[in-house]
């Protein structure tokens, strides 16, 4: 079977290549030539995630996998959340975004924070979620280099956050992968009962 993955994220392919079952070829958004925007004005990550699945899912008629994520701070009741691709703004950069995350949390005690993932996978007309949160703690200072947006200062134990371990070693803890083996239980499901 093919499926579609909403999204050019070359990184994110990869890893959703590596987890799924073989037999199903994946597709990116460029393989199948869509280029235009999708806006994702959801009011929730299942919302933001629906919204590209059915976007995808309406012009092609292909099984589908969208996902959309964020970091939720406790203190900050949530937020970035679902903006947190623009917390400082439209165009703001990961340095931007980090910035405001420490000015906003200075003098916070409690830290706790989680990365969550939701996906959205529509096939034959139905359309299942699978959700994968990675608990932690934000650091006040930058630790480590690896990794992406939040990742430098998102403790995952007391000395190391997710820009400090190897990309391999997240891509087996990360909020992504628990959403995605999910998806792969279900996309199991579905290959067995077609057969
Ligand atoms: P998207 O779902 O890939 O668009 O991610 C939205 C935003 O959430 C990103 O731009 C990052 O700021 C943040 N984010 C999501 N997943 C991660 C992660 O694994 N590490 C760091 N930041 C992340």
């Amino acid at each position: 079977m093919e499926l579609i993955i909403a999204s050019n994220n070359k990184d994110k392919i990869k890893e959703i290549r590596s987890i799924l079952n073989e037999n199903i070829k994946i597709l990116s958004l460029n393989d199948i030539g869509f280029k235009d925007d999708i806006i994702e004005n959801g009011n929730s990550f299942e919302e933001n995630a629906y919204i590209k699945a059915k976007t995808i899912y309406d012009k092609y008629h292909l099984p589908v996998l969208a996902d959309d994520s964020g970091l939720q701070v406790k203190a900050l009741n949530g937020m970035p959340g679902i903006h947190s691709h623009r917390y400082a703004g439209e165009n703001a950069s990961y340095d931007d975004n980090n910035k405001l995350l420490l000015k906003n949390m200075e003098n916070v005690k409690d830290r706790s924070a989680s990365f969550i993932c939701v996906m959205c996978l529509i096939i034959d007309d139905k359309t299942y979620y699978a959700k994968g949160i990675l608990d932690g703690k934000i650091s006040d200072k930058r630790i480590g280099d690896n990794g992406f947006g939040y990742d430098p200062y998102f403790l995952i134990d007391q000395t190391n956050t997710l820009a400090s371990i190897s990309s391999k070693k997240k891509n087996e803890i990360s909020h992504r992968k628990k959403a995605l083996i999910k998806i792969g239980e279900i996309l199991d499901e579905y290959l067995n009962n077609v057969r």
